[in-house]
């Protein structure tokens, strides 16, 4: 998938937007939400989304979408170190198939990072139970500022 190509409205993320397909949501707004990964890379792997933009990744994306996408992901970041307590995490955003990209939907991927816990691959991470992930979202969201 070119880095190029013209948006697919029919992607899962959109699918999530419209609410054709079930997400654990974690909190949202008029411009964002934020999801849970439903392949986690670590215990409390959150997606953040722009409701507003179709930019596949971050060369499409218009600059106040994506500086609303940045705050909310900071802002979940912090929820997320102080509901789970991490000691580190990190942002991770891919671009085209080539970059690693799967789901051609911009968004960010919040990874806490425990230095006993190894990060699962991406791509190669077990489903986890969908229980397990709204436990997570409720303590995250609890945490919000
Ligand atoms: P990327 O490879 O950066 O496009 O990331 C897409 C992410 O979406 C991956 O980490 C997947 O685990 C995740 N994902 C795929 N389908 C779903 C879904 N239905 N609900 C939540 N996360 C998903």
């Amino acid at each position: 998938m070119p880095l190029q190509a013209p948006y697919d409205p029919d992607n899962i993320f959109a699918r999530i937007l419209r609410g054709e397909i079930p997400a654990v949501r974690v909190w949202e707004d008029e411009h964002v939400l934020a999801f849970m990964d439903v392949f986690p890379q670590s215990e409390g792997h959150v997606l953040i989304v722009s409701k507003t933009s179709t930019a596949r990744n971050l060369l499409d994306v218009e600059p106040e979408a994506l500086a609303r996408l940045i705050a909310a992901t900071q802002r979940t970041a912090r929820a997320v170190v102080k509901a789970l307590a991490p000691e580190g995490f990190q942002i991770m955003q891919f671009n085209g198939e080539a970059g690693g990209q799967t789901v051609f939907h911009l968004h960010f991927h919040i990874v806490p990072r425990w230095p006993d816990r190894p990060m699962k691959g991406h791509g190669h991470a077990p489903m986890a139970e969908p229980e397990a992930l709204r436990a997570l979202a409720d303590r995250i969201a609890a945490a919000l500022d």
